[in-house]
């Protein structure tokens, strides 16, 4: 999970990561108070577990997006070449439905993604 808490000493947003689903497993592998040190001003500050929150991943959404780009692209040079070769009106909307699927994996991964982020932030400790 990517966490970030804001510095109480300059405002700027101090960004972590723990393999953790919500706060209270956070508060078994961290401590129920954490220590954060802000790489913007060097303030090393104490932080509740609820100033913490769950922000979406940048990587993951990079990942899903160029796996729909390619994906799409992918699939559609592969079935190009049947388009002509059917006139089958059947057949061409099932290719044409194939190029859905990299959509779907992408709408899975990032919805996924901020269902995570939902939890994590809903679930308050203490
Ligand atoms: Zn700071």
């Amino acid at each position: 999970m990517n966490l970030q808490a804001k510095c109480k000493n300059c405002n700027s947003f101090i960004y972590f990561r723990a393999p953790v689903s919500d706060r209270f497993e956070l508060a078994r592998k961290r401590g129920d108070k954490l220590n954060l040190k802000c790489n913007t001003c060097n303030a090393d500050k104490v932080y509740n577990l609820n100033d913490v929150k769950a922000i979406e991943s940048k990587l993951m959404a990079i990942l899903a997006l160029l796996l729909f780009i390619f994906g799409t692209i992918g699939l559609f040079i592969f079935i190009w070449p049947y388009f002509f070769q059917t006139g089958n009106i059947y057949v061409i909307t099932g290719l044409i439905s194939l190029l859905t699927i990299p959509f779907l994996i992408y709408q899975s991964i990032t919805s996924g993604d901020a269902e995570r982020i939902r939890y994590f932030n809903a679930k308050y400790y203490g």
